[in-house]
């Protein structure tokens, strides 16, 4: 990894359908950023997705992963998904390979309206959500243990285990609330379903009291998954840092999504603090609009700030929220937040406000 502290590699994976119109709006964002402050990034470009998939066979090669894993401090990935490959395995390869194969144990999602105009609440405003959610990366029902009997039999059965360890647990639990103490964030909540999924939930309910003792002068409260929906909805003021596991965090967070003003609003890093990042927008890679300059790059400049707090640099990610508060005030954005503009539009107007 780079030792100079304002020298950074990152590499970058447009992936399929939209992410590669996002991802170039977030490699001129970068460019930007460079040369406006001095930031010395070195942008490696990697041929991964539905496209070298279907012209090689290659999914993920080892010698990509090396690369990533021993020389770049970030990756900025764009999304992956494609109608030409029904299966999906190569995306799975790319993206579990990234994030199981990094071991980036939490994925942070911040869920956060920038404006009054895309709260769809009615009653609230976008003050009224402010969140931040720890969704558990590396376990739970993600990690393809099971099997399936008697296959194509009225007798059949299918089972997908769901893996709970105690250090995969704590640790979220732990950076969840390292994150509240960073942020000054007074509240975590740690949602589950402990009353039906008795083993595994009573390890995250003891994880979370002990955890949660280390931290005296955060409020620890916990809701029952479904609850924790219900309240989303009904008054999403209540909740500052949430953390859960990776089935619960995956639903709640695209319910999230819808409260900020969609997919093309909701940015997401996947990190294990201290090593490199995966930076991605939530959003796939929406086939249905691919390629007619439409697709929302406000998640990625969202993301890309997320990227630069990561990288050690958090006034950058303060200011690009800022600035997409403004894009979307200004209706300097796409039609999905009610803008006129299209990708390319956006992402000019992006960079060029980088003064
Ligand atoms: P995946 O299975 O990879 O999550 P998906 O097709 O279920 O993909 P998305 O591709 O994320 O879901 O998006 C669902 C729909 O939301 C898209 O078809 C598109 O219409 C809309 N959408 C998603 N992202 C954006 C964006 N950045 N800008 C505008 N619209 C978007």
């Amino acid at each position: 990894m780079s030792q100079q502290s304002n020298s950074k590699r990152i590499a970058v994976i447009e992936g399929d359908g939209i992410g590669k119109e996002v991802v170039s709006v977030g490699v001129a964002l970068l460019e930007r950023l460079a040369e406006a402050r001095g930031y010395q990034f070195e942008l490696v470009h990697f041929d991964l997705g539905a496209d070298r998939f279907l012209r090689d066979g290659a999914t993920f090669p080892e010698e990509d992963q090396q690369t990533i894993r021993e020389t770049c401090d970030a990756v900025l990935l764009g999304a992956l998904g494609d109608p030409r490959v029904p299966s999906l395995d190569y995306a799975r390869d790319i993206l579990f390979g990234l994030r199981f194969g990094l071991d980036l144990y939490c994925n942070i999602r911040p869920i956060q309206c920038l404006s009054d105009r895309l709260m769809p609440l009615k009653g609230k405003s976008a003050k009224d959500c402010d969140m931040v959610v720890f969704r558990e990366n590396t376990e739970g029902i993600y990690v393809n243990v099971g099997g399936q009997f008697k296959k194509g039999t009225p007798d059949e059965v299918a089972i997908n285990e769901d893996i709970n360890t105690r250090k995969g647990v704590e640790r979220v639990i732990r950076a969840a609330f390292d994150f509240a103490k960073a942020h000054g964030r007074g509240r975590v909540h740690m949602a589950d379903k402990s009353n039906a999924m008795k083993h595994a939930h009573e390890l995250w309910q003891r994880c979370f009291r002990e955890v949660a003792a280390d931290y005296p002068g955060i409020e620890a409260k916990h809701q029952y998954v479904d609850a924790l929906c219900f309240n989303l909805i009904r008054d999403p003021s209540q909740f500052d840092v949430v953390v859960t596991n990776n089935l619960f965090g995956d639903i709640v967070t695209d319910l999230g999504a819808a409260l900020q003003g969609g997919l093309g609003m909701a940015a997401s890093a996947n990190v294990h603090p201290g090593r490199i990042g995966l930076f991605e927008p939530v959003h796939g890679s929406a086939p249905d609009i691919a390629g007619e300059d439409k697709a929302n790059p406000l998640a990625t400049v969202l993301t890309i700030g997320m990227m630069m707090t990561h990288l050690g640099w958090p006034d950058e990610e303060a200011r690009l929220v800022e600035l997409v508060r403004r894009a979307v005030d200004e209706g300097k954005c796409t039609a999905d937040v009610g803008g006129e503009l299209g990708t390319r539009a956006v992402g000019e107007w992006v960079v060029s406000q980088i003064a």
